[in-house]
């Protein structure tokens, strides 16, 4: 077969057809098309094969992506899926939502030579779909049930590809989460817009008819100790995420009308998932007719800023406190939103919340809901130990943005593990991460094992089902390993 790869010399870089932005702010659909077949072929023949992948360095599960970008190229598609999957539990997923732009395709050769980058996650995604199309995805049958359990607190990517591996081993998983979902972050934090909910939740299906349990709104720490967890369980992995979202000193920041992007992304995806959510019909979490002003500049207020032009907000502005190119965002997404109309204010921070003059209501006491934010301009100084320009308030600047709804997006912190769950012997870092051997994931505590954003601080999903999976293979080590024991004695 004549070679049909190293078509970057006279194929261009090619993404999937976006929907344009008036049609695809009508609705929480995904943005992008699904690639046609033919021209999934032809982008995954413009791969270089080069001798050092550095996408597969840089993908954090190391994916064989040259070889699947060839057998896709070749029309090998169930080979290239069977590849694919073997590296990496949830590719759909990771298909859609890494930021390529810093992972694979952002080290890919042909790019650093100036062609433009194969569109790897692109492909990664088509596979992936095709093979659930063709019903090639083998459901989770282990071949063998093994007596050993193992709990998992936390059902986000970080928990779902350990319990995937454990389960196909023939480990009996029970799953505990907090929400009435499984999913973690995928169900319940970023929009529909990038990740279609229906793509979840065929994994949870997929999981839950494969014999994982899931003991769903079940808060441990709250419904059941985390001891009790640890007695039921030959082994435990902790994979919580981090949920406590920064917050403002100033005053009134916590006004009516002023809320937390986690809060506010949470009510949005459970209306998306046709609950009644009563923070969304009382108007509380709806952007609907109002002037909303969105805080921050990373992942979490881009995926508020759409959700709130999607809502139907008559004006989104964006207030960051560097100028685009520091921002931690991804620059597609800012690009993204922009074409939805959203305005980003760049070198502005809050300097307060101004509020209207207090009003009483009959039912709910006295409310001074939030007028404005006041706005401080900033300019760059000097660079800082970490090589980043410092922020500068440029005094006598500051003026009012009003504003019906301010959505807090500064980033989250862990909760306080330790005494929450009334475990002062699971340590923790000095920002609260919880801390476990980067290889194993197990903790200090025998047979306790924690990964993704719980130890990581808030990362990505790519990385929580790295995580998940390292966790896994320890764990299975560690149950043969006590088998030969009992084996032996
Ligand atoms: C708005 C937003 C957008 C994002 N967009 C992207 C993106 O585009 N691409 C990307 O790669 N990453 C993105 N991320 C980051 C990504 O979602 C996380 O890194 C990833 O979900 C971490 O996985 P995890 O399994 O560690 O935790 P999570 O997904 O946070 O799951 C943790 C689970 O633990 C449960 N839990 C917590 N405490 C308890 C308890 N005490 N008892 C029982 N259950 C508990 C929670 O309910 C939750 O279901 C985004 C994050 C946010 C907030
Ligand atoms: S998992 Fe993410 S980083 Fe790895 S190949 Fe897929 S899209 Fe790229």
């Amino acid at each position: 077969m004549a070679n049909k790869m190293l078509r970057f010399v006279t194929v261009d870089r090619q993404t999937p057809e976006k929907r344009d932005a008036e049609d695809r702010t009508d609705d929480f659909g995904e943005i992008y098309r699904e690639f046609a077949t033919a021209r999934a072929e032809e982008q995954a023949a413009r791969c270089s094969q080069c001798g050092v992948p550095y996408c597969q360095t840089h993908c954090p599960l190391h994916n064989n992506i040259p070889d699947w970008l060839r057998l896709t190229a070749e029309g090998r598609l169930q080979e290239a899926y069977e590849i694919s999957q073997a590296t990496n539990t949830f590719p759909e997923i990771c298909g859609r939502i890494c930021p390529q732009d810093r992972l694979c395709e952002g080290n890919c050769v042909i790019e650093q030579s100036g062609h433009g980058t194969v569109t790897i996650g692109a492909v990664e995604k088509y596979i992936t779909d095709t093979a659930f199309e063709n019903g090639w995805v083998p459901a989770i049958a282990p071949r063998i049930e093994r007596s050993e359990s193992v709990g998992i607190i936390g059902a986000g990517p970080g928990g779902l590809a350990a319990a995937d591996m454990l389960r196909r081993a023939g480990v009996q998983v029970t799953v505990y989460d907090r929400y009435d979902r499984a999913g973690g972050l995928l169900s319940y934090g970023i929009p529909g817009f990038k990740l279609e909910k229906e793509i979840v939740t065929r994994r949870n299906d997929q999981l839950a008819e494969g014999g994982v349990a899931f003991e769903l709104g079940v808060e441990v720490g709250r419904d059941i100790g985390f001891e009790e967890i640890r007695a039921e369980h030959h082994a435990v992995i902790v994979a919580t995420g981090v949920y406590k979202s920064r917050e403002l000193d100033e005053a009134n920041s916590n006004a009516p009308g002023v809320v937390r992007a986690i809060d506010y992304l949470t009510v949005s995806s459970k209306k998306y998932f046709g609950d009644d959510v009563p923070e969304f019909e009382s108007g509380e979490m709806d952007a609907k007719g109002k002037r909303v002003v969105v805080i921050g500049g990373g992942d979490t207020a881009m995926d508020c800023v759409r959700t709130a032009i999607r809502q139907g907000a008559t004006s989104v502005k964006c207030l960051y406190r560097r100028d685009r190119a520091n921002m931690p965002g991804s620059q597609r997404e800012v690009q993204n939103a922009e074409e939805e109309g959203v305005e980003f204010v760049w070198l502005t921070a809050p300097g307060g919340f101004e509020v209207h003059p207090v009003v009483d209501t009959a039912e709910t006491g006295q409310v001074a809901p939030i007028k404005g934010v006041m706005v401080q301009k900033m300019r760059l100084g000097e660079a800082d130990a970490t090589g980043r320009q410092r922020p500068e308030i440029i005094e006598g600047a500051d003026y009012l943005e009003e504003a019906d709804l301010v959505i807090k997006a500064l980033g989250f912190e862990p909760e306080d593990l330790p005494t929450l769950w009334g475990a002062p012997e699971l340590e923790v870092t000095r920002w609260g991460t919880v801390k476990a051997d980067f290889r194993t994931h197990e903790t200090g505590l025998d047979g306790v094992y924690a990964v993704g954003d719980i130890v990581r601080g808030a990362s990505l999903v790519v990385w929580a089902i790295r995580d998940g999976r390292e966790a896994a293979e320890a764990i299975l080590d560690r149950l043969a390993a006590n088998q030969s024991t009992v084996a032996a004695e």
